[in-house]
């Protein structure tokens, strides 16, 4: 099992409030899978993304990430795993504004052992898939929303990741933009990368293999094309 998450609880606590974003989440996820989190605004969509993703921990809970425990693991060992293993596309981008488009999406395979005429080469590559070549030069502040949003998809995939977790990845595409980075998705899934994907969009969860929905932080459906295990 690739990702396997036991009675996973993630809480804050802001002066007198607790607010439980992940109440008791058991999950598993198969190497290959291709999945859809639904669910209304709030309900936890995001914080379990980014628990999964190792960006944040849980507060309590067990989570094996590819046979390894890591909520024991150091924040380096995390680290490390997570740049090895993982590509995020969110919906703010998070790239380095002052830095060039190609600058921002070689950073990714800086901990990949990868020669820089190697890197060059698949940034090359991948800039050019994601139609924005012609902006490799720019400052990333100085493009316009929907080209960002390619640099960073562009970023999250060239390291060839075998996990990638998108988070509302197509929110700021007009449809065909849309439907391209579906597709892309798609084409990787089938290379053999693992896609986890956050959306508000019943027609992308629909043609999706499987659709996790969450309401209040506990995941409410839970089902695979052809199979339906609603949860309690
Ligand atoms: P969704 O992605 O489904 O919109 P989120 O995962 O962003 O939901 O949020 C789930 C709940 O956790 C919300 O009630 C939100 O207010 C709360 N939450 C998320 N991040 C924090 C934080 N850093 N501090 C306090 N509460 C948070
Ligand atoms: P650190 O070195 O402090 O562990 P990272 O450099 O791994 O931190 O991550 C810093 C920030 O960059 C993260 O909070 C996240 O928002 C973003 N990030 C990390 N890894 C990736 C990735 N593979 N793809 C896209 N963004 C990432």
């Amino acid at each position: 099992m690739l990702l396997k998450l036991k009675k996973i609880y993630k809480e804050y606590r802001t002066e007198e409030i607790l607010t439980t974003s992940l109440n008791n989440i058991c999950v598993n996820i198969q190497a290959g899978e291709f999945v859809a989190i639904c669910g209304p605004s709030g309900s936890g969509k995001s914080t379990l993304l980014n628990v999964m993703g190792l960006l944040d921990e849980p507060t309590k809970g067990s989570y094996e990430f590819d046979g390894k425990e890591v909520t024991t693991c150091s924040e380096r060992e995390i680290s490390y795993i997570r740049k090895l293993n993982v590509g995020f596309i969110f919906q703010d981008f998070n790239l380095l504004s002052d830095m060039s488009v190609e600058k921002n999406v070689e950073l990714a395979l800086l901990y990949h052992n990868v020669s820089k005429s190697m890197r060059k080469k698949r940034v090359d590559e991948i800039l050019e898939r994601m139609e924005i070549s012609h902006r490799a030069k720019h400052k990333a502040s100085q493009l316009s929303g929907g080209q960002q949003q390619r640099v960073a998809i562009a970023r999250a995939l060239v390291s060839k990741p075998k996990i990638i977790f998108a988070d509302e990845p197509t929110g700021n595409l007009d449809s065909l933009r849309s439907a391209e980075v579906l597709n892309l998705l798609r084409e990787l899934n089938s290379f053999g990368s693992t896609v986890i994907m956050v959306t508000h969009s019943e027609d992308q969860a629909k043609s999706c293999e499987r659709i996790i929905t969450m309401l209040d932080g506990k995941i409410i459906s839970d089902s695979k094309k052809n199979t339906i295990t609603p949860k309690n």
